[in-house]
């Protein structure tokens, strides 16, 4: 996708909108995973120091009724921005009116306005989720240029992304420039051997995932709960292990079609209760009991899937190997993740959601050559879609500087 970067727009004194992601986890008004905000910081230092006005803007969580909107203001993400940046964010808790018109026209040359959660807008009407074309114009009268950073939210059409966009000149912040690239590029073109790591709760989610990438990847690994739709689909006992029942036709003709590409556990770990500390052990499928459930899997598969990693150049990697939640039931999940990240020829991709969580709670932050901050966006992107808050944006201009270019673009 070929889209107008940051360095195409002529941002100084201009009034700059930025569209970022800062929809973070937050536990009793404490962040507990900044990254998405960290992420963001190029795009926001490189407007800062080109001496643009920045009119920062974001979703957190849902807003459906009066009592959400407090629980997701973004005053404490406008704060950890104001640490991370060393520099004054003037936070407006409005989405629009006089005070955020005020606020916006007062603004300075290299300063920080952030504006309230877009999703404020959702009480009344769903306006941001609907893209609302009165909003989406409204915001758009706030600035002179538009930046869209927010990778996590791409694959959905909002009035603060794709309504924005329709207005104003537009273009791709850093890290949605980083995104397309990493995840894009990667999948496109991906160096070989190419091996796709895939897990998570349900099948159902991933099966656009699955189809595209047998097309590219030498083999996909399958862990976590849609293993096991498979693996009754082969016509294994499961136990009581989660199972998508209306999905074992489409696994088995996934498995038909799929080369050998697949590579399925040969061993889980078992308990008889969903919880914390529950006993367990590790079982085969030959061995496992009606009344047992899988939740991780166990020793030899941890071995099996490291030996499919081994001389891999890229992996992409979504959804936990088992219930990471649970101390007992994380050692799959964190094998896995340890060994990419210690892969030290390889392009190793995290594909946003729960494994990215993991990836970045275990330390290993640095470790990958990239972790998505989006999940439902990452993954939409790996099954091949395109993306409406990317389709939006302006096209790239044509390069005219001649055969000795090297910008980062396509001649
Ligand atoms: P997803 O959002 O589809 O990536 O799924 C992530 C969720 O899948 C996590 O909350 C895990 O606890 C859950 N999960 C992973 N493995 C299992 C399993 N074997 N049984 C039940 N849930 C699982």
């Amino acid at each position: 996708m070929n889209k107008k970067a940051l360095e195409d727009l002529n941002v100084k004194g201009k009034k700059v909108l930025v569209r970022v992601d800062f929809n973070v986890p937050i536990i009793d008004g404490v962040i507990t995973d900044d990254n998405r905000i960290v992420q963001a910081l190029p795009t926001i230092k490189y407007l800062i120091d080109e001496e643009a006005k920045v009119i920062l803007f974001s979703h957190l969580g849902r807003i459906k009724k009066e009592e959400d909107l407090a629980k997701n203001s973004l005053d404490v993400v406008a704060k950890r921005l104001e640490e991370l940046l060393g520099q004054k964010v003037n936070f407006v808790p409005y989405t629009r009116g006089i005070e955020l018109e005020n606020a916006i026209n007062e603004m300075k040359n290299s300063e920080v306005v952030m504006f309230q959660n877009t999703r404020y807008e959702d009480l009344d009407g769903k306006k941001e989720s609907k893209n609302d074309p009165e909003l989406g114009k409204y915001w758009a009268s706030l600035g002179d240029m538009f930046v869209n950073d927010a990778f996590g939210t791409a694959h959905r059409s909002h009035a603060s992304n794709v309504g924005i966009a329709s207005n104003l000149e537009s273009a791709a912040g850093y890290l949605m420039e980083k995104e397309l690239k990493y995840i894009g590029d990667t999948v496109a073109n991906p160096q070989k051997p190419f091996v796709a790591i895939l897990g998570g709760a349900k099948v159902s989610d991933k099966i656009g995932v699955i189809e595209n990438l047998l097309k590219k990847a030498d083999k996909i690994l399958i862990g976590g709960g849609m293993a096991y739709t498979f693996m009754k689909a082969l016509g294994y006992n499961i136990g009581t292990s989660i199972c998508e029942e209306d999905k074992l036709d489409l696994a088995n003709s996934i498995l038909e079609n799929a080369n050998g590409k697949i590579v399925l556990p040969v061993d889980v770990v078992v308990t008889k209760e969903f919880k914390e500390d529950a006993e367990y052990r590790v079982a085969t499928y030959k061995n496992l009991k009606e009344d047992e459930m899988g939740l991780d899997i166990g020793p030899k598969t941890i071995k099996l899937f490291k030996k499919e990693l081994k001389g891999a150049k890229t992996v992409v990697w979504n959804g936990p190997m088992g219930v990471f939640e649970f101390t007992n039931f994380a050692k799959g999940t964190e094998a896995i993740c340890e060994a990419l990240a210690n892969m030290k020829d390889a392009r190793t991709i995290i594909g946003g959601g729960d494994s990215a969580a993991a990836a970045i709670q275990m330390g290993y932050r640095e470790k990958f050559t990239h972790i998505s901050t989006g999940g439902g966006a990452s993954l939409e992107f790996l099954e091949g879609k395109e993306l409406p808050g990317v389709v939006s944006l302006d096209d790239a201009l044509e390069c005219d500087c001649g055969e000795d270019c090297d910008h980062d673009h396509d001649h």
